[in-house]
Parts: C-alpha cells; structure tokens; sequence
C-alpha cells in the first residue's frame, strides 16, 4: 500500500515530451485521475486521443507485461478494453528515469469513448447493460493466465476478510468502524462457499469510475492495474457492489447487474448464494483500504472518491439477509433450459415443436452465430429467417428509429411504403409490378389465392407433393406435407397433387435429360385450375432442386388451362440460392404472382405480395384490401433497411461462393459414404439426402435425426426434413463464411463416419 508514496510526479508538458520521445505522437496531455500511477489523457492536433500512462516506480514489469498480454487476450472477443500502442522502437513497455532518480514503465493505450459510469444515471436498463459488460468481459478472459497475477494483493476478494481484519479495528469513524466489523462477522459465515468459488484471471476493480458509459449503453472498461488470479465472481461482485452506492433500493440496483451478467454467462449455485456477501466483503475492503491510505497520504481525494457513498449505502446494504439477496439473484437468473421447457409446456400448445433432443435455449444471435445461457457459441446453419445475420445493427437500427419516431398503418401517406414498394418491384421482373403488405408467409399465400381466384374466378387449386404453404386453414388443404401428414384430413376436392418433380427418388431421374418436361406432363389432368402453386425449389419437399424446364411447361400447361401460376419464395428468395436473386429466375420463368416471407423481414414479421397490374386490377373488386400490421411504417423500414444490406452487402454472390465451396467439401468429404444418398443444392440452400440403402434409397431418417442431434452437440444448428424426415437441410443467415462451411463439412463428415 505504501505504492502511494511512489506515484511518478510527472506533470502535462513532461508527458507531452514523453509521448514525443517515445511514441512520436505530438499531443496535448491532461492528467486524469488515478490512484497509484500517472495518466494522462493525450490529443493531438488531428483530434486522435490516447491515454499515457506512468506506472508507479513500485510496479514490476512483469505485472505491466501480464497487463498487456490480458489486453491483447480480450481484445480477440470484446471492443469494451483499450488496446496497448507500441513505441517507435516497438517496444510495448517503455521506461522513463526522471530527474529525481527512479525509473517508471511508460504505456500507450487507445482511447475509449464515454463517460463514467459514476457521473451519470444510472437506470436499471443500462445497470444490465453493465451486468452484460462485465459478462462479456470475464468471457473474454477466459483462458487468460500469467504468472504475475498470482500475486499476494489487498483488493484480492479471496484476501478480502484478512486484509479488513487487519484494518478495520482502526477505522477512525467510530460508527463506521462498528458497521465494518459487524459486517466482518457476517460475511465471515460465508467463508466456506467463497473456498469453493471457480477461479480464474479477473480484472478486479470494474468500479463505476472504471466503466464508461455512451448514451444508454457501456463502451469502456478500463485500467487493468488490478489483475489478479481470483474468485471467477470477483468482477460481478465488485461491478455490483459499486451499482448499489447512492441508491434508494441498493439490492435492486446490485440485481439488475446480476439480471445482465446473467444473461450472457451462467452463475454457479454457491457463486449466487455468497455473491452477497461477496460485494459486502469489496465494500468493507475499500473502507478498509482508504483508511489506510487515508494515513499514507492524507488529503488526498481520488481516494476518497467513493467512501463518501459507501458509509451511506453501507447500512442500508446490511440490512438485507444473505439468503433474500441470493433469491433475488436467483430470480434474476432466469431459467435454466429444464426449467424454460417445463413451463413452456404447461402453458403453451404442445404441438408447438422444440428442436433436439436436448433443447438448446438460446438467448443471444449475432450473424450466422447464436448463443445460449452459459455463453456458448452455435454455428446456425439451419436459419434462413435472419437473412442478413441475426441482430444485424443496420436492420435494428432501422427498425428502432422508426419506432421511435411512428408506426402506423397504411391508411396514411408515407414515403416509406411506396419506397418499399419501388424498391421491391424493381428486384422482380416486368410485369411484376403491384404490391400487397402483410405480416407471414402465411397471409401472402393466403392472399395469392385469393388475387388468383379473383383474377380466374376459379377454386380449384394445383399443388406439389410435399408442399408446405402456411399455417392457416385454407394453406393447411393446399399443403400435402400437412394434409396427408399425422392429424391431416387429405385433400379436399378443390386441390390437385402433382408428384414433386425429385430426380433422386421420384419417376424421372437425373439421368433424363426430359425428367423437368415429364413431370409438368402430370399438370394436364387438371381441369380448370385457378392457380398452380410451387415453391421454385421445394424446401419441407427435401431441398429439391427443380429439373430444368419443369416450371416452363408447367406454366405453359396451366396458363393454357386457364390458371395462372404462383411462385412461393418465402424460403428462397434474395439470392439464397447464389445464381438469382429469386429461384423462379433460374427456371427462365415469370411467375403471375410472386409470395415472399422470412428474409424480407429478417426476423421482423414481414410478408409480401407482388403481381401483374391485371390481377391486381381484378383483385380490386369493390371489397377493400387492409391488414392493421402489414405495411406499417416500421415493417416497411425494416424492408427496406434487408434490401439495402442484401445488395451492399453483395450477399448474392457471397452465397454462391460459399455455397458452391461447401458442395464441393460436402461432396468430396461425404460423397462416398453409404449412408449419404444425394449431396444437392444451390448457394446457401442445400440438402443432404440420407439412405440405408444406395440401391433401394430406403431413407435413413432416425440417422438423419440423430446426425443433426449430434451436429447440435457439437455446436452447429442443422435441421431434418423431406417427406421421409431423412435430408439434412443447410440454409444458413447469408453472412455464413467460407470457414463456417470447412467447419460444418468438416463436423459433417466426422459426426456421419463416427456412427
Ligand atoms: N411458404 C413456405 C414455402 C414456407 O416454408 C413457409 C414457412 N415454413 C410458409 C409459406 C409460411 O410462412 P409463415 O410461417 O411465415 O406463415
């Protein structure tokens, strides 16, 4: 503790020098605050911004090296940390020898942005947003170690009840000194559930000076001076325990950190229940420690900083039982996936499925990859729904500012709606060029049929074996895969069923060059269709890829009957497949009426409508067309905000690269093995069809659920469908990288051949 007396006296001008010398960095430096070394904020002329810092001539180099090396350690997953400059001569610690004798290590760290935690409110919302820093941050420091932070220190928590016993005896503030030593008594009760915490490298001093915060969320954390090899908790605990300071409800403000912390990274059992205690034990310790330094180097008020806060939360804090605060952070933990499963279950319809045989319950994404509670990270190679990545900051941008600003219905005039619509028409060809806004694959298939029946004035409808269209009454009897599946009444008169043109398994197969010309001849039986529906590459159907010409003389048989034909993309559209922006294109056809879904939206709920000027005139009947949710201002921002990241973002192309790398892995990886039937697809969208028999293709559809079930627990979220359950489908968000595809061909090949 006699450190203090060792603080470098360096004033601004010498640290303007300093960072000349050893940085070339010609700045203006102004001291900031510090306990023990010398920091100084740097700016120069160009306004770029770093901080300097002197250590204490007491600090050992090998402590600024493990600093250092934690630094570039987190740095790998988290932006919340400085990263250390090196010197002109490249050094990364410098030292510098004042006048007066003794020698200082010299460091240049990036600037962060923000303001301290301390200096601001601090409402719940952005409490959590610290609880999820401090998360990401020990996530981050996992893994970390260094023999210079298994050091024997007095803001180490495990050391934590030696040091305050040492010191608090001799707390000058009488009151002060009965609460402390009272507290002391307590927290000593929980002695035997810190033995057993995790350990591991923390940061150790996550105070609200050391956090910072820009606007509601936190963007820094700083000064790693603290390091040690201690409690895995400590940086909660402290993080916490600083929340409460100046509070009405301390303990709800210690919950809400706890809520966020929890989020990202799971608690132990004994952790939650001593946690408590734990930031009782850091509190005490910095009463403890200002006393004594208090004595080293009266007047001195950055270290005083915070003992004002302490001694009036303190009391408040004591009076709240161990056993309520770890209830209440138990509360704040949420479920556990057990727990999440059972309530699910007693309060939501049963047939609502869950995928795997242990569910994984997630509960952040982020591009092609999400995360479940404790933090672990699952490749998604199963999801087309978030299209451009999950929580892509472009589309929630999008859709946060507008909802800040209006959402309301199409009943008004707004720019955005008829932007949307321009936008939207101009990805499709001619005459597709009239719009309709609704809120699911579901209802833009509802309303193709009823745009088809309006324009042919016929019921009659044509479908594909296998097919899946929506969740509504009338798409449940257009959709074989639902109608002729358990708990399915067959189809009613009204639907035609064609054989799904398979070239695998169906009639035709690949080796007939007229296989897409044979299977549309099974359209001709039809009297008087209304419509032809398909998907342009059947995806529940067992990610069919369409021979060639099936779509062109299956819309000329229609279109001569009469009907007119739907194209359902709500699975493939906006360059999933790699060659075309929508699969329809690749079959050199012009659908009548186009249904978009899923990606349009990424996640938000967005579905579309587009068709010919004739239909829509035909559709416009005297019967008004309005849904409350569909077009609203937010939907159409959200809309546009995908097209605008699907086109920069040159996600087309980036799939077919992709796709055609992870084919040709899949193919040269899988392709032998006597299990694997058929490797198909195009760009992100494809299929691995599994067969217990090469000659018979007899599906293989429980190794097909547990292939997928062991991808899961390897880490990689893939899915099984097909009218026989037994192809693995690959539709990843389109962010997927050509590493993402070695690693999945890669698990692929191993989870198929280890079985
Ligand atoms: N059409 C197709 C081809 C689909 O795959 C789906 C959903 N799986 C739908 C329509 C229905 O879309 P939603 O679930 O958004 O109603």
């Amino acid at each position: 503790m006699d450190a203090l007396l060792h603080a470098p006296r360096l004033n601004p001008a010498e640290a303007t020098a300093l960072a000349q010398q050893l940085y070339g960095v010609d700045a203006e430096a102004a001291l900031l605050p510090s306990e023990r070394d010398r920091n100084f904020a740097l700016r120069t002329a160009a306004g770029d911004r770093f901080v300097l810092k002197v250590a204490n001539s007491t600090d050992q180099r090998a402590l600024l090296e493990a600093q250092n090396a934690a630094l570039q350690h987190v740095s790998r997953s988290t932006t919340l940390c400085p990263r250390v400059i090196p010197a002109t001569d490249g050094q990364m610690i410098c030292s510098f020898t004042p006048e007066s004798g003794t020698r200082h290590f010299v460091r240049l760290l990036t600037w962060l942005e923000g303001e301290p935690l301390a200096s601001v409110q601090q409402p719940a919302p952005l409490l959590e947003s610290l609880g999820t820093a401090v998360a990401e941050l020990d996530t981050a420091l996992e893994g970390f170690d260094h023999p210079a932070i298994h050091r024997e220190f007095h803001w180490d928590l495990a050391r934590g009840l030696v040091v305050c016993h040492g010191i608090a005896p001799s707390v000058a503030d009488p009151s002060l000194r009965e609460l402390v030593l009272r507290l002391l008594g307590r927290i000593e009760r929980s002695a035997a559930l810190f033995a057993r915490f995790r350990r591991a490298a923390v940061h150790n001093d996550p105070n609200d000076y050391n956090v910072l915060v820009t606007g509601e969320t936190i963007t820094g954390l700083l000064d790693f001076g603290d390091i040690v090899y201690s409690y895995a908790v400590s940086d909660l605990a402290i993080a916490a325990a600083y929340a409460t300071l100046g509070k009405r409800d301390p303990l709800a403000a210690a919950v809400s950190v706890v809520r966020g912390y929890q989020r990202q990274r799971a608690l132990e059992e004994n952790e939650i229940d001593a946690l408590f205690e734990l930031m009782l034990l850091r509190l005490c310790t910095s009463v403890c420690i200002a006393e004594r330094q208090r004595q080293l180097r009266p007047g001195d008020d950055y270290l005083a900083i915070s003992q004002g806060p302490i001694a009036a939360t303190l009391p408040l804090l004591a009076a709240v039982e161990a056993a309520d605060a770890g209830s209440a952070f138990r509360c704040a933990r949420g479920r556990t996936a057990e727990e999440t499963l059972a309530a699910r279950r007693r309060v939501v319809g049963r047939n609502l499925s869950v995928a795997y045989r242990h569910p994984v319950k997630i509960v952040r994404g982020w591009m092609q990859y999400l995360y479940d509670e404790s933090g672990r990270q699952y490749l998604d190679a199963y999801n087309n729904v978030p299209h451009v990545g999950h929580s892509h900051p472009r589309v929630v941008r999008a859709a946060t500012e507008q909802m800040l600003v209006l959402n309301t219905n199409t009943r008004y005039l707004h720019d955005k709606l008829a932007r949307y619509a321009e936008r939207l028409v101009a990805t499709l060809p001619s005459p597709l060029r009239v719009c309709y806004f609704v809120n699911s694959g579901s209802e833009a298939n509802e309303l193709a049929l009823r745009l088809a029946r309006a324009h042919t004035m016929r019921r009659d409808i044509i479908v594909l074996d296998a097919a899946y269209h929506g969740n509504t009454t009338t798409l449940i009897d257009i959709s074989p895969y639902k109608f002729n599946g358990a708990g399915g009444e067959g189809a009613p008169p009204w639907v035609h069923v064609l054989p799904l043109p398979d070239t695998y398994r169906g009639k035709y197969r690949r080796d007939d060059p007229r296989a897409g010309e044979k299977y549309a001849e099974f359209a001709r039986h039809v009297r008087n269709p209304g419509a032809f529906i398909a998907e342009s590459a059947p995806s529940v159907g067992g990610q069919i890829v369409l021979p060639d010409r099936y779509l062109a003389s299956v819309y000329a048989i229609v279109r001569a009957a009469g009907g007119v034909c739907i194209a359902d993309e709500v699975q493939t559209a906006y360059g999933r497949t790699g060659t075309h922006f929508y699969a329809f294109e690749a079959q050199h056809v012009v659908p009548e009426i186009v249904v978009l879904g899923k990606p349009i939206g990424n996640g938000y709920p967005l579905g579309a409508v587009v068709t010919t000027p004739e239909i829509a005139a035909s559709f416009d009947n005297g019967m008004e067309f309005f849904s409350t949710f569909g077009g609203s201002t937010v939907s159409c921002a959200v809309g546009l905000a995908v097209l605008d990241v699907v086109e920069q973002e040159g996600l087309q192309e980036h799939a077919r690269q992709v796709g055609d790398l992870l084919l040709e892995r899949l193919r040269a990886l899988l392709g032998e093995h006597p299990l694997v039937g058929d490797i198909r697809g195009s760009g992100l969208f494809l299929g691995v069809e599994l067969v217990k028999d090469r000659a018979t293709l007899e599906p293989a559809a429980a190794e097909a659920a547990d292939i997928s079930n062991r991808m899961r627990d390897r880490g990689i979220l893939l899915g099984t469908d097909g009218p026989f359950h037994n192809v693995i489908k690959i539709r990843p968000p389109m962010p997927f990288t050509a590493a993402d595809a070695e690693h999945l061909a890669a698990t692929l090949a191993e989870v198929v051949s280890h079985r």
